[in-house]
């Protein structure tokens, strides 16, 4: 399925709560969440917004975390069989594999704005894993692993300003990160309660378990 390439801000709306896909612009009173007028459900009926069920509650859960780390429908339930078959809570191993996604460590070194950023970012190759080339967005980080700027990358005018950012920024225990060089080391598995989204994980075991 084709990935998803229209507004950010309809996707909160659907959901109905800040999933923060636009940096600093979800922070300010310009957040399309925070008027109530906006943050209806987008399209026609969307003020009419029913109760749902159980089956919709699961629903919205796996819509909300797919969403919030940017991943197809495809590639999330690939990562769901790959936690299910792991030792221990099913949910809590989707989260950790979704915060050790290439783009999302990216982002919570502080290197992006935003997931969506950090995305575009790794596409183009301005970034290294263990010292080699990594540009797929997807891969998924182990404790160890290493990620650097490109030499070459350094001299770019936006990725100075993203490192001049990134020193103001507050990075999770999980990562090791070296602001000066710009550097992030995976110190640990992140666990729980280092997932910066209040999800309701078990409801999507639920759905997928069906
Ligand atoms: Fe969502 Fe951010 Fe848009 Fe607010 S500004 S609706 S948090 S994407």
């Amino acid at each position: 399925m084709a990935r998803y390439t229209g507004s950010s801000c309809r996707l909160c709306r659907r959901e109905g709560c800040k999933l923060f896909l636009k940096g600093d612009r979800c922070l300010s009173s310009k957040c399309a969440i925070t008027t109530r007028e906006k943050s209806l459900a987008p399209g026609q009926h969307g003020a009419d917004r029913k109760k749902i069920g159980e089956y919709g509650m699961q629903l919205r859960e796996k819509q909300k975390a797919k969403r919030f780390y940017g991943v197809p429908e495809k590639q999330f339930h690939t990562y769901f069989n790959i936690a299910d078959k792991k030792e221990g809570m099913s949910g809590e191993n989707l989260l950790s594999l979704l915060e050790r996604r290439l783009d999302n460590v990216v982002y919570r070194m502080g290197m992006a704005e935003s997931r969506k950023e950090a995305r575009q970012l790794v596409r183009h190759n301005h970034f290294r894993l263990n010292g080699k080339k990594a540009n797929i967005p997807s891969i998924i980080l182990n404790v160890g692993d290493e990620i650097t700027v490109n030499e070459t990358s350094k001299s770019s005018e936006k990725i100075k300003g993203l490192i001049e950012s990134m020193q103001t920024k507050l990075t999770p225990k999980w990562l090791e990160v070296d602001k000066t060089n710009a550097v992030a080391k995976v110190a640990a598995i992140p666990a729980r309660d280092d997932v910066d989204f209040p999800f309701e994980e078990q409801l999507i075991v639920e759905l997928y378990s069906k």
